[in-house]
């Protein structure tokens, strides 16, 4: 297209131009030569016929005084020889005559010009003169009148002769002044032809350097705009072309260059689009999501339309990978992203941020507003999921976030509803609208966290123990361990206030840590008074992931000569659900070393006995939501009664938490549950405390349950 608009010279090849260049610089120096060569050849030629000219005329004047003169001198001898001896004489005067006569003919043949022709006329004048007068001598010596011959002689031929050398003088002056003028203007050519070669050789560089220049731009101008946008390209820039403005080999280069650019372009867009992309669900990846988030909400802004962002999260999608394995827990994704799909319009955007983790972005109308949504969501993916032909029993959370009024840009946007999110899954709320306040919680819990390094090591942490005890004769047959934090500011902090986001930062290993030291201490106390009763500690998720805890539990026992049997790791059932493929492996090794290991919370995360069954556990804890207000409901004491034979079937003891009346410890024992723990017995105590409970309630709680 810009080819078009060229000078047809710019459309001809690079190499084309070079040559048309060479040929005009190389003909303009030719035409140099050329014309220093002619006139310099001029100027010899001139030089030549000037010096000729000088030679003749000089040897034409020279023959004719010297013709002129032997005449005269023969004459002068004439009148002094016999007749017969003057014949002869006459014939060598006449071939004198006859020569000065041809020189004067042959200088006047040539028609001199600057007053050396009326020289030359001057000159012939005379010699008439002169030969007039000695024709008038001769005469008179043949007439034998020699007297007056004589006197002819000495005084009109003479004189005649005298003129005639005279203007012969004249005429070499004036030919030798001729000489002099022309050769001086041939001096002055000869300087201007100088100046002219000069002036053309000086043209020629000129023309030279332009020619050079013009190829040069021609070239180089393109190639160095060629080389910046191929340094852009490099870094990634892809948005930059380079002006095809000829047609010759660097504009074919600048359109290589171009198409090249378009299809890495086109190709780099290719890969980000497929590396943004889930492989799983086919659905965005959270880079992606948030890219076209940014235009859909830039389309709300201009429409004045309001939207909501939903963060959806699958919990226990880690318990199905472990349970029935990945293939699972992969259908488990795509039939989640396909109920998506298929419960939202168009309209909306979907992705996937990894894990069970979706998000949907929904343009708001009169007719819906953020909770119905939410509902959408939550009823398109719980209960409905399926594997096998089995359902499985996912439940989710849902966090929202409002545009424009809790964020006007997708990141913010997206990181409320995940707050909104994960404050919901803490207030086990299945869908939370995000709420500024929820910052202040998230800096309080921030602060905190850098705080508790501190209280670690400051010695802010206790140990609280709650014992357990047997429902049928209350005897105390041990206790467990839990975390208090007794904050400066704050006061006394309950674990729910910071174990999460321990966990969450990694940082519950140096709690754990803690509280396993503390433990191994009170246990070799008790054991130096004769007290023979186990103590538990509770594990975290991210304890059972550091295959290095079972050599730390060992040497710490080994430190206080502790029998390892005393020492019980308590370990959620979601957590070991959550911690991988493979925790079994540092069970196993907790085991051999000889420390019990219970399932807590147990009934709260959906663990298939399968599952249990390959656990090296020895104890079995029912979470306090099995016994709360049991006994007032059979078929929940029903349940509660299969869930103790369970346990004891996979050779387990069975621990009911939570007991906080007689009713329900009562159910209980009938159920044979083997330990009970509640603030029925006691709540849980500094170490103080529960040595004055153990040694002042114990007995008569002993005596009140045998009773009982
Ligand atoms: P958990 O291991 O199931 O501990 C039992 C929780 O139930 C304790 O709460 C205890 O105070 C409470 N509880 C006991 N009896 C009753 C009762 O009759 N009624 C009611 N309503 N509650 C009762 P706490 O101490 O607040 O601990 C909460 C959870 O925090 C623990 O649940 C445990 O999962 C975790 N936790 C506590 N200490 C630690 C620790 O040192 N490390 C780790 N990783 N987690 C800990
Ligand atoms: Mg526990
Ligand atoms: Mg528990």
């Amino acid at each position: 297209m810009t080819s078009n608009l060229l000078h047809p010279v710019f459309r001809l090849r690079i190499g084309m131009r070079l040559a048309l260049a060479f040929l005009v610089l190389l003909s303009f120096t030719l035409g140099i030569a050329w014309l220093a060569d002619d006139r310099m050849s001029t100027l010899a030629v001139r030089y030549q016929q000037l010096a000729t000219e000088q030679y003749e005329i000089a040897e034409r004047v020279d023959e004719a005084r010297r013709m002129s003169d032997a005449a005269a001198r023969k004459l002068l001898v004439l009148i002094s020889l016999p007749r017969a001896a003057r014949v002869p004489a006459y014939a060598q005067i006449d071939a004198s005559n006859a020569l000065a006569d041809h020189a004067l003919a042959a200088l006047e043949s040539r028609h001199l010009d600057d007053g050396r022709g009326e020289a030359v006329q001057s000159v012939l004048e005379r010699l008439r003169n002169y030969r007039e007068s000695y024709l008038q001598t001769a005469d008179l010596i043949e007439a034998d009148d020699l007297k007056a011959a004589r006197a002819m002689l000495g005084s009109q031929t003479e004189e005649s002769l005298n003129r005639l050398s005279e203007a012969l003088d004249q005429l070499t002056r004036q030919q030798r002044a001729t000489a002099t003028h022309q050769s001086a203007e041939l001096q002055a050519r000869t300087a201007t032809d100088r100046h002219v070669v000069w002036g053309l050789c000086g043209v020629a560089l000129l023309l030279g350097a332009l020619l050079a220049m013009g190829i040069a731009r021609g070239i180089v101008r393109p190639l160095r705009r060629a080389e910046t946008v191929g340094h852009l390209l490099a870094t990634g820039d892809y948005a930059h072309r380079v002006p095809v403005t000829s047609d010759d080999e660097v504009g074919r280069l600048a359109a290589v260059m171009n198409t090249l650019a378009d299809a890495v372009g086109e190709r780099e867009q290719r890969l980000l689009r497929m590396a943004h992309t889930d492989r799983l669900t086919g659905l965005a990846q959270r880079e992606r999501f948030v890219a076209e988030s940014a235009a859909l909400l830039s389309a709300c802004r201009d429409r004045q339309r309001l939207a909501v962002l939903m963060c959806m999260d699958v919990d226990r999608l880690k318990s199905v990978n472990a349970i029935l394995g990945f293939d699972a827990g992969d259908a488990v994704l795509q039939n989640a992203a396909a109920r998506l799909a298929a419960g939202f319009s168009h309209g909306a955007k979907i992705g996937r941020l990894g894990g069970g983790t979706f998000v949907v972005l929904v343009p708001l109308d009169a007719a819906t507003d953020a909770p119905l949504l939410a509902q959408r969501m939550l009823h398109a993916v719980e209960h409905k999921v399926s594997w096998q032909g089995h359902a499985l029993d996912l439940s989710v959370s849902v966090g929202m976030a409002l545009f424009p009024e809790h964020a006007d840009t997708a990141e913010t946007l997206l990181r409320r509803a995940e707050q909104a999110m994960f404050e919901g899954k803490r207030q086990r709320q299945q869908h939370l609208l995000y709420d500024p306040s929820l910052e202040s919680s998230l800096q309080s819990h921030l602060s905190l966290l850098s705080d508790l390094h501190q209280a670690i090591g400051g010695g802010q942490l206790r140990q609280f123990l709650q014992p357990k005890v047997s429902p049928l004769d209350g005897r105390l047959l041990g206790a467990e361990a839990l975390v208090r934090w007794q904050h400066p500011e704050r006061g006394w902090l309950p674990p729910s206030e910071f174990i999460p986001f321990a966990e969450s930062t990694g940082r519950i290993r140096q709690v754990t840590q803690w509280m396993l030291e503390q433990a191994v201490n009170t246990l070799a106390q008790w054991q130096a008074r004769g007290i023979d009763m186990t103590l538990a500690v509770n594990v975290s998720t991210l304890d059972l992931q550091d295959s290095g805890l079972p050599d730390r539990v060992a040497t710490l026992l080994r430190s206080r000569h502790v029998p390892a049997r005393w020492l019980q790791l308590e370990l959620t059932e979601t957590g070991l659900l959550a911690s991988g493929p493979d925790p079994i492996r540092v069970l196993r090794e907790l085991r051999e070393i000889g420390v019990g290991l219970a399932i807590d919370d147990f009934g709260t995360g959906h663990s298939s006995l399968a599952y249990l069954q390959r656990l090296p556990v020895n104890e079995l804890k029912i979470d306090r939501s099995f016994v709360d207000g049991v006994d007032r409901d059979p078929r929940r004491q029903a349940l509660l009664r299969s869930i103790v034979d369970i346990g004891h079937s996979l050779g387990l003891e069975v621990t009911a938490e939570g007991v906080e009346t007689e009713a329900e410890l009562a159910v209980l024992r009938r159920a044979k549950c083997d330990l009970v723990q509640g603030y029925l017995i006691a709540k849980p105590m500094a170490a103080e405390a529960f040595e004055a409970w153990r040694a002042a309630l114990a007995r008569p709680l002993e005596r009140e349950l045998a009773l009982g």
